[in-house]
């Protein structure tokens, strides 16, 4: 037999971690890396977190899962924190970032055909990444991630993004629903322009269509805003969050007004696991440190000097680095070449971890509560990578 225990749908590579402690990660043959992946965008207090671990631990010992089936203390405390801070009225629990996507997609349809009419259709944006379920992948143009799947499922139109006028051309009458990144995350560290956002919630108020975020990267204080949509003044019908939310335990949340939310009634749909006291427990730990003015003006502050600390340092290397994008602690480096062979000699070369996007962008997503001495322990090694990185030939 060759193949892997591990279905090798990842190109894993030689790094092998074991242990978290903060920002740092420590490999079976104990090397350490500074960590400014975060398990993209996930272990966003860091590894080993007090507070959130704790919570999860006694929680634990509890009671860890019981069905949907049953009233939810848990659940309902962490729902009403999230609509007490979010546009939400409403909220699903999911397992993951597609899931709540999916959610998303089935609400978006739900709200419409539940009230008699027939519109399915979802205009999504051209790079997106919305999760690998069928569902998912159909929403996004990316044809890498459908080759082998067909077919895919119907009643997605995919537009350029940031590209107004292309989805205002793109609206017809099965037009559902509008499903878009404030910033795309694998796509590149993009984010969409203020004009772009507003004119998107103008064009859904008009059309009588739901405005869908996809939040699951850049949501839950990645960006300096509990969300980012608040960045834009733009709210939502419906919002898409994971990553994040759970600061490592894995879970996710489709949120909704109460309006959008009018078809998902009794029996229209479900998760064994969603919402299980474990998960309600670690995003309750994670809403007690983030959802707070204090954090998140952290969040900004350390942001803008991380921002500053790269844009300086990439003036010295103009071969490698053309510019820095992206907001708070959602940074996306663009290099002058495919930037996988970089992202893989800080990785084993300099003890640096961070994260490919697009073709040619760096990202750099640390966990949330990084200070400075971070940044500089950062900066450090990304100095020593650049100066002995050898650009491939192309
Ligand atoms: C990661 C991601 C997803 C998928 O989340 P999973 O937890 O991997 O299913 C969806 N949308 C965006 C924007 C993401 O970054």
């Amino acid at each position: 037999m060759t193949i892997t225990p591990l279905m090798p749908v990842y190109p894993r590579c030689g790094f092998r971690p074991v242990r978290g402690e903060g920002a740092w990660l420590i490999s079976e043959d104990g090397s350490r890396a500074l960590d400014f992946a975060s398990g993209i965008a996930v272990n966003l207090l860091g590894h080993g977190h007090p507070h959130v671990t704790q919570a999860i631990q006694e929680q634990a010992a509890t009671l860890m899962h019981v069905s949907n089936l049953y009233g939810s203390p848990q659940g309902e405390k962490f729902a009403q924190r999230l609509v007490d801070t979010t546009f939400a009225d409403t909220v699903f629990f999911t397992n993951s970032g597609a899931e709540a996507v999916e959610c998303a997609i089935k609400a978006a349809r739900a709200y419409h055909q539940s009230a008699g009419s027939e519109r399915f259709e979802i205009i999504t944006f051209k790079n997106a990444f919305h999760g690998r379920t069928m569902a998912t992948i159909s929403a996004s143009n990316q044809e890498k991630m459908h080759h082998g799947f067909s077919p895919l499922l119907n009643g997605f139109k995919y537009v350029d993004f940031d590209d107004l006028e292309g989805a205002k051309a793109a609206i017809n009458e099965n037009t559902a629903a509008f499903l878009v990144e404030p910033i795309q995350g694998e796509g590149g560290v993009r984010p969409a322009s203020d004009e772009f956002m507003k004119g998107l919630r103008a064009l859904a108020d008009e059309h009588g269509i739901l405005l869908v975020l996809d939040e699951v990267q850049c949501g839950v204080a990645r960006t300096g805003m509990l969300y980012a949509h608040e960045l834009y003044g733009v709210t939502p019908d419906i919002m898409a969050s994971a990553k994040g939310i759970g600061a490592g335990f894995p879970f996710g949340a489709c949120l909704a007004t109460e309006d959008a939310a009018r078809g998902m009634v009794v029996g229209t749909h479900g998760s064994t696991y969603g919402g299980n006291p474990l998960a309600m427990a670690a995003g309750n730990a994670v809403w007690d440190v983030v959802a707070n003015d204090e954090f998140l003006e952290h969040v900004r502050t350390i942001g803008a000097k991380l921002r500053a600390a790269i844009e300086q340092f990439i003036g010295n290397y103009p071969a490698l680095f053309t510019g820095v994008r992206g907001e708070g602690l959602m940074l996306g480096v663009t290099m002058t070449h495919p930037t996988r062979g970089f992202v893989a000699h800080l990785r084993d070369n300099h003890g640096l971890l961070t994260v490919a996007a697009g073709d040619d962008t760096l990202r750099v997503l640390p966990p949330l509560n990084i200070d400075e001495s971070h940044i500089a322990t950062f900066i450090e090694k990304l100095s020593a990578g650049a100066a002995d990185y050898e650009i491939p030939a192309s």
